[in-house]
């Protein structure tokens, strides 16, 4: 069996040396009392770099949408979000089946966006017979979107519309540093126009573990309660957070290359015959269109590469510190020796 090469995820990412040194090193306390040095070192290196007066250091990307959406809304409301959203397509109905909440789903253009006059149609008018529609929930990267960057300008068509309608605005930024690094915008411009905003340690920044929700200072009060709520309160957690301040200094402008290999890969998948744009590719995901996309990644495991399904003919790539520019070149050997070539 020849070496893995790993593309089902960024989330697959091993912490680095200088991760795993500092976790050892971590100063720590009761996070639950808000003792925990270093969770409250990356609490405010978070807020700061994502231009939020504060920050609040949870297990997962999923359960930090999850605070989020609970911490706007009531019981009985209503958000509206992409019918691609991660949210909708891959946090287990969570927000209905725990936070009791309506979820609207407008569709996303294969770019990411929605139409902001879907949005506005979208929002219900205040009438006994209709739930609250509070929140607008977008996300950037665009993670079943191929990856897709949004630009500020194009978040904030959206979010003006729900402004003009008195919805609060949350973005999943669970990848915005890769849309940073894209796009050349600092993350805290990117999300400045929404009310709360989260990213993961975890993925592309390489941590073992965590996301970071940011918002003014009441939502943050609010979303620890609500973390605590949910079992999210952890206890001498700066073991980790430790890995999540290596990785804002150290692990953010690499993404560069994963954005380059995802491009190389995707040139090289053009020129073995599949049906894709490489200049389509924006961050570090490529979604490629395959016959049987199961027996599609069930062969190439087979040969040490392994993808994810998004669909029954969507396969996924993903492109991520620990694969280096020869994997993508090896992987592309690999996929071209495997049967059936695409058409
Ligand atoms: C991965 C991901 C999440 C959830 O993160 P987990 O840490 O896996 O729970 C949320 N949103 C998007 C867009 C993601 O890609």
């Amino acid at each position: 069996m020849p070496d893995i090469i790993d593309l089902r995820s960024d989330t697959v990412t091993r912490p680095t040396p200088a991760m795993r040194d500092a976790m050892a090193r971590a100063e720590v306390g009761d996070d639950v009392y808000s003792e925990d040095p270093t969770v409250n070192a990356l609490e405010a290196a978070a807020a700061a770099r994502m231009g939020k007066e504060a920050a609040l250091y949870v297990p997962s990307g999923t359960m930090a949408n999850l605070v989020a959406l609970m911490t706007h809304c009531r019981p009985g409301d209503e958000v509206l979000l992409g019918d691609q959203a991660h949210i909708i397509r891959a946090e287990v109905g969570g927000a209905a089946r725990l936070g009791g909440l309506l979820l609207t789903t407008i569709p996303n253009d294969p770019d990411g966006m929605l139409d902001p006059a879907a949005i506005g149609r979208a929002a219900r008018n205040a009438n006994l017979h209709h739930p609250p529609t509070t929140l607008l929930a977008l996300e950037n990267t665009q993670n079943f979107c191929g990856g897709a960057v949004l630009t500020r300008e194009q978040l904030e068509s959206q979010t003006e519309v729900a402004a003009g309608l008195g919805l609060r605005t949350h973005l999943d930024g669970a990848r915005v540093f890769n849309a940073e690094v894209a796009t050349g915008t600092p993350a805290a411009e990117i999300v400045a126009s929404f009310d709360s905003a989260s990213f993961c340690l975890s993925k592309g920044l390489g941590c073992p573990v965590g996301s970071l929700l940011c918002g003014d200072a009441a939502f943050i009060d609010r979303a620890r309660r609500t973390r605590k709520l949910l079992g999210g309160g952890m206890r001498q957690a700066g073991v980790l957070a430790a890995a999540g301040l290596v990785a804002l200094h150290q692990m953010v402008d690499r993404l560069a290359d994963d954005h380059r290999n995802a491009r190389r890969l995707a040139a090289g998948l053009a020129e073995l015959g599949f049906a894709i744009d490489p200049a389509s590719v924006q961050s570090n995901i490529v979604a490629l269109p395959v016959d049987d996309a199961a027996a599609w990644r069930d062969r190439l495991a087979e040969r040490g590469v392994l993808v994810s399904v998004l669909s029954a003919r969507l396969g996924r790539l993903v492109t991520h510190a620990d694969v280096s520019e020869p994997d993508i070149d090896e992987a592309l050997d690999r996929i071209a020796q495997a049967w059936p070539v695409p058409v």
